[in-house]
């Protein structure tokens, strides 16, 4: 069975790269040999990623991950959805796999947590808390949680095992999404893979005695300001950190893998206002592509972090350089 899979690797190494085969055959062993003998999951490793703005330390991490059918995707069929994802090397049987990436954002004083991600609601999930253990940190060192909006896989880690995981942080999120995920007319009229969405906001309430509603744009601290990205649910929000001249805009859910940033008539199952999801990707796309704007964004490939670009008034998406920065 071992050698089985030893040798179907080794395969498809050679022929993915027939040029550099006979230099490469001994490393591509080496690293199996290795794996093989720490018989370790490669996703139990804690994926870190961490880069500079200003003064401030942004370290992208990972709750985990969940793979989402091809058929969630309005505005395109399932065939649709999975030629795309085959074009782009990344066609899984499950679908397109989503990230559930958070962002820490540390300038020596405080600690600005944003989204606490699906803490095991959903897919492979629940690691956030060990991510945080791989930087020394626990949770009530949490001074502050940014949430982009009330969806399950962005609130699941505030309230998981029924209590408060963030006992010392202040919680921010747009007063239209509060209002939204505890309408109980909404609540009863939403279709059942919303309603964990809005069990989980009533919890939230509950347990958050601290939870400040925010109107539109407003600085949370100096270089760090909530902006108002309202599409993807009534409320959704993203952040700006910002300083001596370098900034990064975490946008949420603004970009889906595969089919963004590509067009902006391709929704995700859980955006229940087309028009106005549509309308939020055609206002910011073309504007970030103009701009340059370094980007995080929750579901694409860890850590998140890239640019919109246009190629001749194509947009795509690429992948920041982010790694070794001083
Ligand atoms: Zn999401």
């Amino acid at each position: 069975m071992e050698q089985a899979k030893m040798d179907l690797s080794r395969r498809l190494f050679t022929f993915g790269l027939p040029m550099a085969g006979m230099a490469t055959g001994g490393l591509a062993k080496v690293a199996l040999a290795q794996g093989a003998a720490a018989g370790s999951q490669p996703t139990s490793v804690t994926p870190l990623a961490q880069i500079r703005i200003g003064r401030f330390t942004v370290t992208a991490l990972a709750d985990g991950y969940a793979d989402m059918p091809y058929g969630y995707f309005p505005g395109r069929t399932a065939a649709q959805v999975e030629q795309a994802a085959r074009a782009q090397f990344v066609a899984r049987p499950s679908g397109v796999r989503f990230l559930f990436n958070q962002y820490l954002i540390e300038d020596g004083e405080r600690r600005i947590l944003i989204d606490a991600g699906p803490a095991g609601t959903l897919g492979r999930t629940g690691l956030l808390p060990q991510a945080l253990a791989a930087l020394g940190l626990h949770r009530d060192q949490i001074d502050a949680v940014i949430v982009t909006h009330m969806h399950q896989d962005h609130i699941g880690g505030l309230v998981a095992d029924g209590r408060n995981n963030f006992p010392n942080a202040d919680l921010y999120i747009d007063r239209r999404d509060v209002a939204h995920w505890t309408d109980p007319a909404k609540r009863s009229a939403a279709p059942d893979y919303v309603q964990p969405s809005f069990r989980l906001s009533a919890e939230v309430l509950r347990l958050y005695p601290r939870l400040q509603a925010t109107d539109g744009e407003r600085q949370v601290t100096r270089g760090v300001s909530i902006v108002d990205l309202a599409g993807h649910t009534p409320g959704h929000i993203g952040v700006r950190i910002e300083d001596a001249g370098q900034s990064l805009i975490m946008v949420s859910d603004m970009l889906f893998p595969v089919v963004h940033p590509m067009a902006t008539d391709v929704y995700f199952l859980m955006e229940q206002d087309h028009a106005a999801a549509q309308a939020m990707r055609a206002r910011f796309f073309p504007r970030a592509a103009e701009e340059g704007a370094l980007i995080a964004a929750t579901h694409m490939p860890f850590p998140g972090l890239g640019r919109i670009v246009s190629d001749s008034g194509k947009l795509r998406w690429q992948v920041a350089d982010w790694a070794y920065q001083a």
